[in-house]
């Protein structure tokens, strides 16, 4: 049997290069990540500057995914200040034990599930009715416990499909390494773009030249 309540004795983390803390309180994602995963979802950035990311916690008890089976994310909030909630254990990291669901600090597990999410808060922005959008979302996730073939759920997946398949093109081309390496990186925000922007136009080419 889980135990949800062990977690909460453990120090949580969060992945540094993808997230940026606001007073403590829940994270901003970092205007690279914002610049990435605009370009390859086509989610405008100016959405993705004011998502906030959270942690779920007990005052919020969705979703209510089991950290142990991989758990996952939810869209709340509202067109104005839209949520992206996330499971504690993307907030854990493996040395706190031998558990492969802590995702703390997996970079790639965190941008295929954004890829993912952000196509919600663009569904948010759209339908603009969020109580009875959102509410609808709390119970499928409720009752099914994993996403269904809902419309929505297959748009927002066209984004993560593409996102997919620039870290295809990226493998491919040897530089996951290299990739990580630099999203990671100290180094100044505008250095990280322009060479993202590089990969993505190469992969950009690459997927013409593939469905011509
Ligand atoms: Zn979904």
């Amino acid at each position: 049997m889980v135990n949800l309540f062990s977690h909460r004795k453990l120090p949580y983390a969060y992945p540094r290069g993808i997230l940026t803390p606001v007073r403590g309180r829940y994270w901003h994602l970092t205007p690279v990540i914002i610049y990435l995963l605009s370009e390859i979802t086509e989610v405008e950035k100016p959405l993705l500057q004011k998502t906030r990311i959270l942690k779920r916690a007990f005052t919020l008890p969705v979703p209510w995914f089991r950290s142990t089976r991989g758990g996952g994310a939810i869209v709340l909030g509202t067109r104005k200040r839209p949520l992206i909630i996330f499971t504690e254990n993307f907030f854990l990291r493996e040395i706190y034990g031998r558990n492969a669901r802590y995702y703390g600090n997996r970079l790639d597990v965190w941008l295929d599930m954004l890829s993912h999410e952000v196509g919600h808060v663009a569904q948010l922005d759209r339908i603009g009715a969020p109580a009875k959008y959102v509410l609808s979302f709390a119970w499928q996730y409720l009752r099914t416990m994993s996403h269904n073939r809902a419309p929505l759920e297959k748009e927002a997946e066209t984004g993560r499909k593409r996102y997919r398949s620039f870290v295809h093109h990226i493998r491919n081309k040897g530089l996951m390494k290299e990739y990580y390496t630099l999203l990671r990186a100290d180094s100044a925000d505008e250095a990280k773009i322009s060479q993202i922007r590089q990969w993505i136009t190469e992969w950009k080419k690459a997927s013409q030249t593939k469905n011509a």
